[in-house]
């Protein structure tokens, strides 16, 4: 377990206020790094730790784990069963609290399929919407379906490669990489899509122990159902997957509504965003800058879609560069799968 800080400006200062004021014992709990076997936990503020995979094994998303005086409320389970026994096993070197509380970001299967691992008796708490898809066809959905064929092509790209290679360095190397795509493959048989036992339409405060936690629906954005949990006094947000450092995954999303559901999001008093992938920040202005590319995304596709274009030919044509500076949008065009969804959603093929 090798513990280094985070954050160094503001522990800094943080410093600086205990030798001025010289009390507050418990400080140097927060603010550190612990790394456990399989996770990074960040501890973003005294007992809220930022859980994000190490490698070793899949996890794809992020998870929160929320302490409180008597039990621990975790946000997100991740790709597998196996992912979120890991999860488990790097919640037990923070804390021996029972586990009592799970809660669903969104019903996506990076973020859904590993909560079995918590056990028959956990209350999982989620958006209508999450319940709705994961007691419908989850199995079916083509996001998870289109995940499975890309492990699958995965491995197979991997076991081609290896048969191919000929230097005893490569080999090892690419028979790891094998190794660890194919116990991802096993480990998808184990999941059993787990739907919320309690559900919200807009908001849900918890208040045990000690703690506030606020769940929010600010409206439809990477999917039907995406809730924003928010620490009011910690100023933190988990946001799943409706807002990451840049552009998100729009393939369930409703990009024309995304914007007005980020004004939402933009409108609680946050200091630190935690997002489904990637690193957190600070920088709330790139909630803005996401923004735009939503606004600009579903205006230039309209047009292009009002000349007659096909939606293959609006995504070849989308020109979204403006977006360059802020979003790394350099080259022309769209992802083909939102602009085909937005053609679908318009043409009322999609409610
Ligand atoms: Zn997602």
């Amino acid at each position: 377990m090798n513990v280094i800080t985070v954050f160094p400006k503001f522990i800094y200062l943080r410093k600086i206020l205990l030798i001025l004021i010289g009390l507050i014992p418990n400080l140097s709990t927060a603010q550190e790094i612990i790394n456990t076997d399989s996770h990074r936990l960040e501890e973003v503020a005294e007992g809220v730790y930022f859980a994000t995979g190490t490698g070793d094994i899949y996890t794809m998303s992020n998870a929160l784990i929320i302490e409180r005086n008597d039990d621990v409320v975790i946000v997100d389970s991740h790709i597998t069963p196996e992912a979120g026994r890991a999860l488990l096993d790097s919640i037990r070197v923070v804390t021996e609290k029972p586990i009592t509380t799970l809660i669903n970001s969104h019903f996506h299967y990076d973020h859904s399929n590993g909560t079995p691992a918590f056990g028959p008796d956990i209350e999982i708490i989620g958006h209508e919407v999450t319940y709705e898809k994961l007691t419908a066809d989850p199995e079916n959905e083509h996001t998870f379906q289109s995940s499975l064929r890309r492990f699958d092509g995965t491995v197979n790209r991997l076991q081609t490669e290896l048969n191919n290679a000929t230097d005893t360095e490569e080999r090892r190397e690419l028979q790891g990489q094998l190794a660890y795509w194919q116990r991802h493959v096993e480990a998808q048989e184990e999941i059993v899509f787990t739907p919320p036992t309690q559900t919200l339409r807009d908001k849900m405060t918890l208040y045990r122990g000690g703690r506030e936690i606020q769940l929010h629906y600010f409206g439809r954005a990477h999917t039907g159902g995406d809730l924003a949990i928010y620490l009011p006094d910690e100023k933190i947000v988990f946001t799943g997957d409706m807002m990451l450092g840049g552009i998100s995954y729009m393939g369930d999303g409703y990009v024309a509504e995304w914007a007005d559901t980020l004004q939402g999001l933009k409108n609680l008093d946050v200091e630190l965003v935690l997002p489904g992938h990637g690193p957190g920040f600070t920088e709330v202005e790139r909630i803005s800058n996401v923004q735009a590319y939503y606004t600009d995304l579903t205006e230039e596709i309209r047009r292009l879609k009002n000349l007659g274009y096909s939606s293959e030919e609006a995504a070849a044509r989308a020109d979204l560069r403006q977006h360059a500076e802020t979003l790394g949008v350099n080259q022309l065009g769209a992802n083909v799968e939102a602009v085909q969804r937005m053609y679908d959603i318009w043409d009322g093929k999609i409610k």
